[in-house]
Formats: structure tokens, sequence, C-alpha cells
């Protein structure tokens, strides 16, 4: 018994050694770190008020397409037209089945592919009972704490679609996805015809409606068109992580910018059984639904195999590099 004991005691010490040393010799990627806070907060009440006005407009995509309603869609692409009259008049601007929208900035060299940037208009809907507090890593612009979360409105602090501006944040849906996004590529592109900026390379920014719902009227119609053209970019922009405050990784004495390289695929299935009916005091033995768990069970058992990109493992040896020895 001792002697058994002795050697899990040895076995311990030598897989702790081997930790270690493997800990020592990992090839964690050397980062330059940046003491600046990756996140600024907006104080200019103009750019917020379009946010606003943006998010106030309840865009909400529907799977079914006898159930989706186009008006809010109609009013957000003029919403915009009416707040960047800029880049209305200097920008080449077309729609992709209707209400995917297209702009193009013109470089000064077009023997360089351009880059396109992606957001999406449509939002999810505002639900019932809702989200308590989830969205704490982003527009803090201080330490002083969050005020609590309310109940008015099925627990939204504010009305889903006030676009409210209050206590250092802006509410409503959209405002993370992908609303937000979406505007501050508007002003961004503002900002350069204001200043008289003009890029090398062109510049196209591509709005979807549908999302949030499969994305196959926008992004996808948008995508084969570009395709159509024999378009190619030298890099793609789409939605991705979040900027985590400093404090919100454990282990991490800075802000962390979660960067999504890729995404998981999803399969919806519908799956149709047919059994005989009967009563409950003569029940066959095999049943509609016994079929039916029958093939859920099989489902379940061959999933999709988990694999680790080489960008995800990237990630994790950049992450590691930061973090403490322990
Ligand atoms: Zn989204």
């Amino acid at each position: 018994m001792k002697k058994l004991l002795l050697v899990l005691l040895l076995l311990l010490i030598v897989i702790f050694i081997g930790l270690v040393i493997n800990t020592l010799l990992f090839p964690f990627a050397k980062i330059k770190k940046s003491d600046a806070q990756a996140f600024q907060p907006i104080s200019n009440d103009s750019i917020l008020s379009r946010l606003a006005g943006g998010i106030k407009i309840p865009s909400v995509s529907n799977g079914d397409p006898n159930l989706f309603v186009y008006a809010p869609f109609d009013t957000f692409k003029q919403y915009i037209a009416a707040s960047y009259p800029l880049i209305h008049q200097q920008l080449e601007i077309y729609t992709v089945h209707s209400y995917g929208l297209v702009f193009k900035l013109k470089g000064s060299n077009s023997n360089l592919l351009p880059l396109l940037f992606l957001s999406h208009y449509d939002v999810v809907p505002p639900g019932s009972a809702e989200i308590k507090n989830k969205s704490e890593h982003v527009f803090r612009p201080s330490d002083k704490p969050l005020p609590p979360v309310s109940t008015i409105a099925e627990d939204w602090n504010y009305a889903p679609f006030s676009g409210a501006v209050a206590d250092g944040r802006i509410y409503g849906r959209g405002t993370l996805d992908m609303k937000g996004m979406l505007f501050s590529l508007l002003e961004a592109m503002q900002k350069i015809l204001l200043d008289k900026e003009r890029p090398e390379r062109d510049i196209y920014l591509a709005f979807g409606f549908d999302e949030e719902v499969g994305g196959e009227l926008g992004a996808s119609k948008i995508a084969a068109d570009f395709k159509r053209k024999g378009l190619r970019f030298e890099a793609v922009y789409d939605e991705g992580g979040l900027i985590l405050e400093k404090g919100s990784v454990k282990g991490i004495h800075s802000d962390v910018a979660l960067i999504g390289c890729a995404e998981k695929g999803f399969l919806s299935l519908k799956v149709k059984v047919k059994g005989l009916g009967g009563h409950s005091s003569m029940p066959p033995s095999e049943t509609a639904m016994g079929k039916a768990a029958v093939i859920m069970q099989r489902l379940e058992e061959q999933q999709m195999k988990p694999m680790i990109s080489p960008l995800i493992q990237r990630f994790f040896q950049q992450i590691g590099g930061s973090m403490p020895f322990v």
C-alpha cells in the first residue's frame, strides 16, 4: 500500500515537472503590448444621434418570406441617405436584390485589389423577457460602475427600439449587432470624404439585410454580384468578436480584442416520421415518437469533429504569451 502511494506521488512529481518544462518551452508568440486603451468612448453628439436614430428603426428580419416586413428597411435606406449626404454625393452606390447595399469609394491606384467591409442592418426580434446586463464589456466611459438593470419593458433598461443614450451607453437592438459597426463604417467613410483623403485602394462597404435569418438574399446575393463582376479583394472584414475591457480575461492586464477568424456552421433538419395511430390501451411496440427518438440519438452520436484551426491555435499562443507563468 505504501509502495503504491509512493509510486503515485512519484508519478505526480513527474507530471508536474513535465508541465513546468512544457510551459517554459512552449512557443508562445512574442507580442508587443500596448498600454493604450483599445476602446475609446465616443463623445461626439452628432455621431451618437445618427446611430441612435438608426437603432430606432425596427428593421427586424424574418426567416419566413411571407412575414418579412420591408417597410422599416426602406426607412433605414432613406435614413442613411439623409444622414450621410457626402457619401451619397461622392460614392458609387447600388443595391443588390433591392435591399443589399453596396458603397464604393474609388481609390487612387486601380492596380491594387480593393478592401471590403461588411455589416448588416437587420436585427433579431426584441424578445419578451430579455437580457440581464449582458453587455457590460463595452461602452463604459469611465470606471464608475454601471447602473443596476431595471425591469421596465421586459427587462430592457430602455425600450429595444428607443435608441436611448443614457448612462454611457446606447440602448437598443442592433447597437452591437450590427448597426454599431455599420454606422462606424459610414462615419469613417464620411470622415475620409470630409478630410478630402483619397485612399490608394478602392474601398467597398456592403450591408446585408437578412443576416440574422441566413443571409441568402443579402450577403449571398451581394457575393454573387461581386463574383459576376470578377471582383476580388485584398481583405474582407466582417462582424467578429468584442473588445473586452481590461480585467475581463483573467491574467491579462490589458484590453483584449477577440478577433473572429472563422465561424462554426450549423445544420437545421426537419425530421418527419410516420407511424400508426391508436389508443393508449393498446400501444404499438414501436411508435412514431420512438422512431423519431432513435433518429435524434443517431444524429447526436455522429457530431462534427471538433478542431482547432491554425488561426485559433495562433490565438491561444498569443494570449498564452501575455499571461503570467502560473
Ligand atoms: Zn450580426
